[in-house]
């Protein structure tokens, strides 16, 4: 009799649907209505510990607490910039998963700058990144393996606890349309429970035609940005190489038919590069392939990552280009980023652990 043990995996909390929570909690000697509680308090408000959820009787507290584990991840790092940006770096792990080698994800809380109501918060969707796009640190090391959508929610969850949220960008790690069903299945969930409407989600993605096309069919509930970064074929097939030989303006027609499907304007974005996608001819190139077609354009410097050749372009470069965008009847935008000292950039917690 020494056969090991199979791991026994509980599905964490917001694993469950409604219902299946439902039929735990009366198991456990509460009644179904405690289920919506549940998932209310830590959905709404954040609140990460059962003990707290003091509008449950206190039997079920601690029963809920011994048999369904509220979150199925764990913070491995948090990181704390001068201005309250926090980001998260979480282990995900899974029977599945390498020995030795959890599943880990970043999430970023930003705190809002004006006096918008609400912090923005930053999710990923894989765990690493098929792309490869030489110049972010999340493509490094590859794809390991998508997310579930409930570890997607978690992250929104963890993002929750960390303060009120009034956005969310979907522009951590990994390529949303490439995993797309399991997130989706997320944001109905917080679009329907943490109250985020469509217009407060943006899913940035390097824009795969067809799936951009069946997206836009899909009755989406968020905005799209496509990360373009070049007007140039050959550049962006360098600069986006799981992208290699789709033709720039089939990834514009789609973005054509996301807008007529939904009647939301694609977003653009741009990287610049110093001296590699900033210069007046890569601005001049992009105004002529977006004219006449309804959508709008975010510049973002590049953050230096580590043991990258690239360098952050120069502000008067940045100045020059967003404004031959707007001479060109254009609407630009520019995002400096934020809470991204030393090696906490985008993607850099994760390569570095
Ligand atoms: N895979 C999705 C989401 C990625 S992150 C996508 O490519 O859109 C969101 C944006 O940050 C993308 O436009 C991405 O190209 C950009 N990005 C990645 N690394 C960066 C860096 N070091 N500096 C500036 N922007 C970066």
């Amino acid at each position: 009799m020494n056969t090991v043990p199979e791991p026994v995996e509980r599905a964490p909390l917001l694993a469950l649907s409604l219902a299946e929570l439902e039929t735990r909690v009366v198991a456990l000697g509460g009644r179904a209505f405690h289920a919506r509680i549940v998932r209310r308090e830590v959905l709404e408000r954040g609140v990460l510990d059962y003990g707290a959820m003091t509008s449950l009787p206190a039997g079920l507290r601690s029963a809920l607490a011994e048999e369904v584990p509220l979150l199925g991840g764990t913070e491995v790092e948090r990181r704390v910039a001068p201005d309250g940006t926090t980001k998260l770096l979480i282990a995900l792990p899974r029977a599945d998963d390498t020995p030795g080698k959890p599943a880990t994800v970043e999430t970023v809380h930003i705190p809002s700058r004006k006096r918008e109501r609400g912090a923005t918060l930053c999710v990923s969707t894989q765990v690493g990144c098929p792309v490869a796009c030489p110049f972010c640190a999340s493509g490094l090391l590859g794809l390991t393996r998508n997310l579930a959508s409930h570890e997607i929610l978690e992250q929104y969850a963890r993002g929750r606890a960390l303060g009120e949220l009034g956005r969310s960008v979907v522009m951590g790690i990994g390529e949303p349309l490439l995993n797309y069903a399991a997130l989706r299945e997320a944001l109905d969930v917080v679009h329907a429970e943490m109250g985020l409407g469509a217009r407060k989600i943006t899913v940035s993605t390097v824009g795969f035609p067809e799936r951009v096309r069946r997206a836009a069919e899909s009755a989406p509930q968020h905005e799209l940005a496509i990360s373009l970064h070049t007007a140039f074929d050959e550049q962006r097939d360098e600069l986006v190489p799981a992208m290699r030989g789709t033709p720039i303006e089939e990834v514009l027609d789609a973005g054509d038919a996301w807008f007529v499907a939904t009647g939301r304007e694609i977003t653009y974005e741009i990287v610049l590069l110093a001296g590699v996608t900033d210069t007046p001819a890569h601005a001049t190139e992009l105004a002529r392939r977006l004219r006449g077609r309804r959508c709008t354009v975010n510049l973002i410097p590049f953050n230096a990552v580590e043991e990258s050749p690239y360098r952050r372009p120069r502000p008067e470069d940045v100045e020059h280009f967003k404004q031959s965008l707007t001479d060109a009847g254009l609407v630009a935008t520019v995002r400096w980023s934020r809470g991204l000292e030393h090696d906490a950039a985008c993607g850099q917690l994760r390569a570095r652990a």
